[in-house]
């Protein structure tokens, strides 16, 4: 039974590590800033991220979007005017967002969790503002992980 364990334990850890070292050798398609995010994104969801992420949004209105090409290439673009005033679980939720879209397919999902005036999801239209990501993210982000994995079959 013992040797059983740290077998299973063995598989675990060396997941982790490959997931990082993928991303380690992506070079410069994913943007320094958002590899800390991306990284944990893999680790959360044990999905590997293959796609460029860059600054390169231009549209006053959005924080980042998913490209999906007619040949199937993806990539998302972030705003990096936006990208410049939020806040770390900001930052993070949009990441995550955007992978929600072009990573794991999912679409927009509105709506509000339970009584807390929280969006439902993360793939909710509009961006977390400062404070539900203080209040909501950064609280329930168990939730909101479990919410997009029940969300993929993950
Ligand atoms: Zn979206």
């Amino acid at each position: 039974m013992k040797m059983l364990l740290s077998v299973f334990a063995c598989l675990l850890l060396t997941s982790c590590s490959s997931f990082r070292n993928e991303l380690n050798n992506t070079d410069e398609r994913i943007e320094k800033e958002f590899r800390p995010h991306v990284i944990e994104f893999q680790r959360e969801f044990r999905h590997l991220v293959r796609l460029p992420i860059r600054f390169g949004l231009n549209e006053p209105s959005l924080a980042g979007v998913c490209l999906v090409m007619e040949d199937g290439f993806r990539e998302i673009l972030i705003s990096k005017e936006v990208w410049k005033g939020l806040s770390p679980d900001q930052k993070e939720e949009l990441v995550f967002h955007e992978l929600g879209h072009c990573e794991l397919n999912l679409g927009h999902i509105d709506g509000q969790y339970m009584n807390t005036g929280c969006p439902l999801s993360l793939m909710a239209p509009r961006l977390f503002s400062k404070h539900q990501a203080l209040a909501c993210y950064n609280r329930y982000k168990e939730y909101y992980v479990g919410q997009i994995k029940v969300g993929t079959g993950k």
